[in-house]
């Protein structure tokens, strides 16, 4: 029985552990490292192990950097079976997909630089979206919260509700070899509790050994009411003085958390109840949808929402726009919009054209980053893209 870990020590991104026991080799999370153009160079450096020999990986959730190098594990040799929640696997295709995209993408860009420098042309993405469907068919049985499953003899694996984005889970192992019993629990990333959407993360279950996350360990998050209510002040402010609220968001969670603040503050008259709010992200859009299936993963009062056919995730104003043709239409909007798009950094993406357009003396960009971080909403003049 021994534990070995590959990705995310020292370092926030790419969550890679491997546990040995009863003669299987069990995968937590497969993720990519994320950030610097050193991390492209690891990403694509060998694992520390043989990707052949792993037979079971649990995956904790659908964040790239927890799940973003399943396809490099296939084509590296992988035969195994990939274990999850409902929510996690679907919100995993789309993100895998998306990642894939953007990897053949950059394959292309460096290769036409390459080429243009005189170099050797040929780059290869770290995986193709082929490499990604692929992937998917490996994804076997479903695990459901809190109830134990026998993973292979002498290997016991309990999702905890880890309350971080939806499907998301802390994973106990109880492992079993010869005379040895130990219980091992996997934290994965921890959500703040008081979510609106989701449930409070469990309480931990006791375990001998514990592999915890601490990514925000020293940091103390704003009570998200305040943000919220600047949030509505600013909108309303730009609404008033006839501009377009320009809102650069991640496709995963934060829009979802969006959308729902949004549809409370209509639904409260703390907005105007008509507002046009345009999600303007195809990735985003398809990960809403994943959400409005999985009421199984809401906090009680979002379930009881759910269940009176009241949609937690949209108001009466709300566009989603997957076509080109449809985003395009949106530069036309001369104001009194507000306008969801991909990029949470503003750097790139749908964001970043939008708003170079569209931004103007009477609008707002505001940074949905510092949604529960120190910083307040504020106008592009005023701020940055907050990291
Ligand atoms: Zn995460």
């Amino acid at each position: 029985m021994y534990l070995s870990f590959h990705g995310a020590n020292q370092e926030v991104t790419g969550s890679c552990h491997l546990l040995h026991c009863a003669d299987k080799n069990i995968l937590i999370d497969c993720g990519l490292y994320q950030g610097e153009h050193e991390l492209d160079v690891q990403n694509s450096g060998p694992f520390g192990f043989e990707a052949a020999s792993i037979d079971f990986v649990i995956l904790t959730h659908a964040h790239l950097d927890h799940c973003g190098r399943l396809p490099l594990l296939l084509r590296r040799g992988f035969q195994g079976e990939v274990i999850t929640t409902a929510a996690t696997r679907e919100l995993t295709r789309i993100v895998l997909l998306d990642s894939a995209h953007l990897q053949e993408e950059e394959a292309r860009y460096q290769a036409r630089r390459n080429a243009r420098h005189g170099k050797h042309p040929q780059l290869a993405p770290l995986y193709s979206t082929l490499d990604a469907l692929n992937c998917l068919n490996t994804f076997g049985r479903t695990a459901q919260y809190n109830q134990p499953l026998e993973i292979s003899p002498g290997i016991t694996a309990t999702f905890c509700d880890a309350g971080h984005i939806l499907g998301s889970a802390s994973v106990l192992f109880n492992l079993e070899e010869g005379a040895v019993k130990k219980s091992v629990l996997f934290s994965g990333d921890i959500g703040n509790s008081g979510s609106q959407i989701m449930r409070d993360p469990a309480p931990p279950p006791h375990a001998d050994v514990v592999i915890m996350e601490t990514t925000y360990g020293d940091r103390l998050h704003r009570n998200p009411t305040d943000s919220t209510v600047e949030l509505y002040e600013a909108i309303n402010n730009t609404l008033v003085r006839g501009g377009n609220v320009v809102i650069p968001t991640f496709a995963l969670e934060r829009t979802q958390e969006l959308l729902f603040i949004l549809r409370e503050g209509c639904d409260r008259q703390l907005l105007p109840q008509n507002m046009p709010v345009f999600l303007d992200s195809p990735m985003a859009i398809s990960a809403t949808e994943v959400f409005q299936h999985h009421p199984e993963c809401y906090s009680d009062a979002t379930a009881t929402l759910s269940s009176t056919d009241h949609d937690p995730f949209t108001m009466k104003g709300f566009h989603a726009t997957r076509e080109t043709v449809e985003s395009m239409a949106i530069n036309q909007i001369v104001g009194g919009a507000v306008i969801m798009a991909g990029s949470g950094m503003c750097t790139g993406g749908v964001s970043a054209t939008t708003s170079s357009i569209i931004y103007g003396a009477k609008s707002a960009v505001l940074y949905s980053l510092v949604f529960q971080q120190k910083a307040p909403w504020g106008d592009a003049s005023l701020m940055g893209p907050h990291r």
